[in-house]
């Protein structure tokens, strides 16, 4: 992760984003035996946080608004396929089978001041949102500092705050999605988050095939819909994140639906033959050497 603050109180800023970061991982965490996750996915039924269990009730309307492609119940299958530990393995057809049983949102009954996993097979992962989560936080508690030019990193999601130290937008680069030293495109952003998913971020081989860490909550598989790496850009980094693994996984036709149905954020799609989609209202502040379609 990597915070870069400007201005007065910048450094103090810093330090506090970096503190609520840790704070962040060690509530949401599912495999910290102490935190709030851990606690809901064995006991079944809580009492949390208000932060979390709202975080929990905006991830639920991200499933409901894409049709189930994005759901945090995806934990039982993540580690059938061990890409939290690293332990990688392929999955028989049975296991899968079992697993996606287990995945769905609608299990997930939010109370006043808890959650309830309403089957005994449910378990949460937070790992396709909890980043744009902490970085939204951490943009409030910069800007609460008094400081209005800041970059925020966290594995792929960036967060612009303000404009750049010499008053100009922020240049964010879109990562190549072959060659992690290089970029396919740069977008001039201020106070807009940048969230990229795509299958080269985590991965392993087996038989010659490339096994990724975003998954089909309909099939248990890898999600595969013709795309290299799909980037949201809105002025929430949660929004962003969630929105972003759940256009991977529906591929650009149904993603382009989503985005048409909402339009409360902009995207950059790029499919398995090289091709970069965006939406009309970026065009004007994309960077790019290829070429791209704009959709409207
Ligand atoms: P991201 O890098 O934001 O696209 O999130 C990927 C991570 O989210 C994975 O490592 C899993 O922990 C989790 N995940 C994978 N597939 C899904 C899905 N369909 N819906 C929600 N979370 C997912
Ligand atoms: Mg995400």
């Amino acid at each position: 992760m990597s915070i870069k603050a400007y201005g007065n109180g910048a450094k103090e800023a810093v330090e506090k984003a970096k503190d609520e970061i840790f704070k962040i991982d060690r509530t949401l965490d599912r495999k910290d035996k102490n935190s709030e996750i851990f606690k809901l996915n064995t006991e079944k039924g809580v009492k949390i946080s208000k932060d979390t269990l709202k975080l929990i009730e905006r991830a639920k309307a991200i499933s409901e608004k894409t049709n189930g492609a994005f759901d945090i119940t995806i934990a039982p299958v993540m580690d059938l396929w061990g890409f939290y530990g690293q332990e990688f393995k392929v999955p028989n057809e049975t296991e899968i089978k079992d697993g996606i049983e287990k995945v769905d949102f609608r299990n997930i009954e939010i109370t006043n001041d808890g959650v309830i996993l309403n089957n005994n097979n449910t378990t949460i992962d937070l790992g396709a949102i909890a980043k744009g989560y902490a970085s939204d936080i951490v943009a409030n508690t910069i800007k609460s500092q008094g400081v209005n030019s800041a970059i925020i990193s966290l594995g792929g999601n960036v967060m612009a705050i303000g404009n750049n130290p010499d008053g100009e937008k922020w240049r964010v680069g879109i990562q190549s999605p072959d060659n992690s030293s290089d970029y396919i495109g740069i977008i001039n952003v201020s106070d807009k988050a940048v969230v990229t998913s795509g299958g080269y971020e985590r991965y392993f081989e087996e038989n010659g095939i490339r096994y990724h860490h975003i998954i089909d909550p309909k099939t248990g598989y890898s999600a595969n819909k013709g795309l290299k790496s799909v980037t949201v850009i809105a002025d929430s980094g949660e929004y962003a994140d969630g929105l972003s693994t759940a256009l991977y996984v529906l591929g650009l036709d149904e993603g382009i639906e989503i985005w048409r149905e909402n339009r409360d954020f902009d995207f950059v799609f790029i499919t398995d033959d090289d091709k970069i989609h965006i939406t009309d209202d970026i065009a004007s502040t994309f960077e790019t050497e290829y070429d791209y379609e704009i959709v409207k």
